[in-house]
């Protein structure tokens, strides 16, 4: 047999995505999965009922949608087709009010659904989305490199540094401006008085105008199923139901991209890891988990405001105050609840009339416990009658989450905390830090820069840095 060029460990949006950069680039290159299927945080099974497909992981992908790397691929021609629902995000506010805001596709059309901070929306994402493309060139990436578009940059810095909470207090007056951009703040699984929450606040903001909140026709295995498609197309292998524990479990090669947490890197460099970067690696900070549900429902939710059946993706959150209560400690009685109504858009997911529903909340890390409860109360508060629609549920709690993919650490679904620090030395403060002490090893999960989300990056740019420090190329992106 020929020798490899590449492995890669894990098939991960990440693990995928350095695997096609590689297999572009003329290498030969092998996938280790310890899964019986591709995709890792990217995969969709029947999990309540015949009939009803559910996503095991992600369910909304804006990220994927901008990537830089993914829109450069033929992935369409390898199956996947995204559905666009009309309306990114729709933010149920409270009971018996106005029931919900919507976070439009057009600038306009959200600035005039906020009223008075109509301006002030207008004004925080205007600039960015004039150069959105360039923002994420920028941001997709090590932070501590110079940046190819700097004005925009620095107008995203200035506002990205501080907490979501300050921002969102002086920014915005209105109760609906607030509550919308809290909503998307939730998202960065840290309480929203850290620093530098508002950057990912920004950006998720920033998407929904830019490309929208889509998602794979089918399930999101049809964006997995694409990429490995893509990648054996290119001469690509993917091995499944191979779980890598140690060096001796590596095929030869020249290049080892390991799509996995620190701590298996670390396993997998053993004694040849230098002691400084081994504890550079343990002071790794993750944060808290999430507790998912996928229900089977026998008709769609019924949201107080008909208006929520728009959108696919829901911020089951209320009041910008409960929101910042929510995501304080994670054990609220009132939790923020995330949530995507996918079959109102894509009727392949479920049986005729039916609905598949998918929902998360934040919990402590590692936590275990039942939330199901508080969940389905706060769901009943702004869709009363829920609870009669549901004919299955299927949980899925925290340690469940990190047995299912290493990278998920105590159900920390970014791989790591989005601190601040963390955003900038991911996993060490380094100028590449895909790159190891060890030569031809590279971590490129996301546990790397970007950070979470299904875009690939981490998997492309430690592909770029492979290739350019052991076969000599500049870039093959
Ligand atoms: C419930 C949930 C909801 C989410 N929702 C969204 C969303 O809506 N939108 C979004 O953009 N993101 C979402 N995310 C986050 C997103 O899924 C992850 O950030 C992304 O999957 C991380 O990609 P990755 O390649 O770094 O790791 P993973 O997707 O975790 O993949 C790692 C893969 O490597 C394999 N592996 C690791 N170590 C080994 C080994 N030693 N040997 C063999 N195989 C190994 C694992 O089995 C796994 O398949 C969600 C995640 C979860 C869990």
């Amino acid at each position: 047999m020929q020798r490899l060029d590449a492995v890669v460990v894990g098939s991960g949006p990440n693990g995928l995505a350095a695997a096609i950069t590689l297999a572009r680039a003329g290498l030969r290159v092998q996938v280790l999965e310890a899964h019986g299927r591709p995709g890792g945080g990217v995969q969709s099974a029947a999990l309540t009922l015949p009939g009803f497909t559910h996503d095991l992981g992600s369910a909304i992908h804006p990220l994927a949608a901008a990537s830089p790397a993914f829109r450069q691929w033929p992935l369409h021609a390898f199956g996947l087709d995204w559905v666009q629902p009309e309306v990114p995000v729709a933010h149920t506010l409270w009971p018996g009010s106005s029931g919900a805001v919507l976070l439009e596709r057009s600038l306009e059309a959200t600035a005039e659904g906020l009223g008075r901070d109509g301006p002030a929306w207008r004004a925080m994402f205007g600039p960015l989305l004039a150069d959105w493309e360039g923002l994420l060139h920028d941001i997709l990436r090590p932070l501590l490199r110079l940046p190819g578009h700097p004005l925009t940059l620095a107008r995203f810095g200035l506002r990205g540094l501080p907490s979501a909470e300050f921002v969102g207090r002086t920014v915005f007056q209105t109760p609906q401006g607030r509550a919308l951009w809290a909503g998307l703040a939730a998202h960065t699984t840290l309480p929203l008085g850290t620093p530098g929450t508002a950057a990912m606040t920004l950006v998720l903001g920033l998407l929904a105008h830019a490309v929208g909140y889509p998602f794979p026709r089918g399930g999101a295995q049809a964006l997995a199923d694409a990429m490995t498609a893509y990648l054996r197309f290119l001469g690509g292998e993917v091995l499944t139901g191979v779980t890598v524990r140690g060096p001796t479990d590596l095929p030869e090669a020249r290049v080892v991209l390991v799509d996995s947490s620190p701590a298996v890197l670390l396993k997998l460099l053993g004694d040849r890891a230098p002691a400084a970067y081994r504890r550079a690696l343990e002071r790794f900070r993750y944060g808290p988990g999430i507790q998912k549900f996928d229900y089977a429902l026998s008709g769609p939710p019924p949201w107080l405001d008909g208006r929520v059946n728009r959108s696919a993706t829901v911020h089951v959150g209320g009041s910008f105050k409960d929101i910042v209560r929510s995501e304080r400690a994670f054990t609220s009685a009132r939790p923020y609840v995330l949530a995507a109504q996918h079959t109102l858009f894509d009727p392949t997911r479920a049986p005729a009339g039916q609905h598949t529903f998918w929902a998360y909340a934040h919990v402590p890390s590692g936590s275990a416990a039942d939330i199901r409860p508080q969940v389905e109360a706060q769901l009943e508060r702004f869709a009363p009658g829920f609870r009669e629609r549901v004919l299955a549920c299927h949980v899925t709690t925290a340690p469940q989450l990190a047995a299912f993919s290493p990278v998920m650490v105590s159900g920390d679904v970014n791989g790591g905390a989005s601190t601040l620090w963390q955003l900038l030395a991911r996993p060490t403060p380094a100028l590449t830090p895909y790159r190891t002490p060890v030569r031809g090893y590279y971590l490129c999960s996301s546990s790397t820069p970007p950070g979470g989300g299904v875009h690939g990056m981490a998997g492309y740019h430690a592909a770029l840095t492979a290739l350019r420090d052991e076969f000599g190329e500049q870039d093959h992106g």
